[in-house]
């Protein structure tokens, strides 16, 4: 199955105080799929904590115990596209029909529907279809449900029925024991006290924990160099400075329009329909706070305007934040996209 990678699997899911109640309330679920109250599971926690991980583990837990199940595992994004290409092509049956046979659907990163309306409203057709069949629900997000700004209320009172399990930062002593797992598993050496200091000094997620010993493993092989303390130090300091990046204003606006689902050069068009007019003012906005541009080189950027164009959108963004929630989750979803590149 091209949908599931074999390699995240239970075994292969450290546990730790960080995951515990997630990693067996996903267990419970792949043992009796849409048999338990935790429908849908919801699992959600910042980047690169496991999300992705452990719901297709119990995906593959399912595919391997129950074979006969239909398990499906999607991101929210391909989900999206799929159902553009199915409106473009007029095949939305087909689509209807190919989503409400599956057994357990396991939808990725579900905080990316904020702002995409009408995919979020065919996504809640699908979920209670499934819901009321009593098929399983697995779903993924960076937010627990009550903090997901940007999306239906409708939809978010269903996330809330089943189980909600965050995944927290591994503490160090889970953080050794992921880094040992994936050292044994690629056959590899590595001195404790430079796993010790690896785990000590990457602690904001996994990911990074990882990309930072493959570094490592990858710089040693190239200078035929076996790694000790010392070196690892001196690579370390490497990894962590590459890993801050200048923001441009061409990033803004294409992480704005992805967000709001709108044509990149409407932007900077003359258009004044409310949707562009938008995301043009928080892609301004963005371009104030996260770059070190002019007022006047951002309304040049933006569409040949003057700056006192941006001043204005800066002070509406600005009073929206204030007084709109939606809105103001909007903007924190985008700005944190943005750093998170
Ligand atoms: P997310 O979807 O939350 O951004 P991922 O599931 O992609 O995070 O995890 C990022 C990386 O960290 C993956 O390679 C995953 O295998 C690894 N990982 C995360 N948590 C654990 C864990 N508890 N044990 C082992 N590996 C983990
Ligand atoms: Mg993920």
């Amino acid at each position: 199955d091209p949908q599931l990678n074999q390699n995240y699997t239970f075994d292969s899911f450290i546990e730790g105080d960080c995951n515990r109640l997630a990693r067996s309330a996903g267990y419970a679920v792949a043992a009796k799929p849409g048999g338990t109250s935790f429908n849908p599971l919801m699992i959600y926690g910042g980047v690169g904590l496991g999300k992705t991980h452990l719901a297709q583990a119990i995906g593959n837990e399912i595919k391997r115990t129950l074979p006969d199940k239909l398990v499906l595992y999607v991101s929210c994004e391909k989900f999206t596209q799929q159902f553009v290409d199915a409106l473009k092509h007029n095949n939305i049956n087909d689509f209807v029909n190919f989503y409400q046979a599956i057994d357990v659907l396991i939808m990725d990163d579900v905080h990316n529907f904020a702002g995409k309306e009408k995919t979020q409203d065919f996504f809640f057709h699908i979920f209670n279809h499934l819901h009321q069949s009593g098929r399983q629900l697995i779903i993924t997000s960076d937010k627990a449900p009550k903090d997901l700004a940007g999306l239906e209320e409708r939809l978010l009172s269903r996330f809330k029925w089943g189980l909600s399990a965050d995944l927290q930062i591994p503490d160090l002593e889970t953080r050794m024991a992921i880094l040992k797992t994936k050292i044994y598993q690629d056959g590899i050496d590595l001195p404790n006290e430079v796993i010790e200091y690896v785990a000590h000094n990457i602690d904001n997620n996994v990911r990074e924990l990882e990309g930072a010993m493959v570094s490592l493993l990858a710089q040693s092989t190239l200078n035929r160099k076996e790694i000790d303390l010392n070196l690892a130090k001196q690579m370390l300091k490497n990894f962590i400075k590459n890993s801050t990046k200048e923001i441009s204003m061409e990033y803004i606006q294409s992480l704005v329009c992805e967000y709001f689902e709108v044509p990149i050069e409407m932007v900077k068009s003359q258009t004044r329909k409310r949707e562009i007019v938008q995301a043009r003012q928080i892609s301004m906005y963005l371009a104030k706070a996260h770059t070190k541009s002019s007022l006047k080189s951002i309304g040049s950027f933006f569409g040949g305007r003057d700056h006192s164009t941006v001043i204005y959108a800066c002070q509406t963004v600005e009073d929206l934040i204030d007084t709109d929630k939606k809105f103001k989750g909007y903007v924190a979803d985008i700005q944190k996209k943005l750093k998170m590149s």
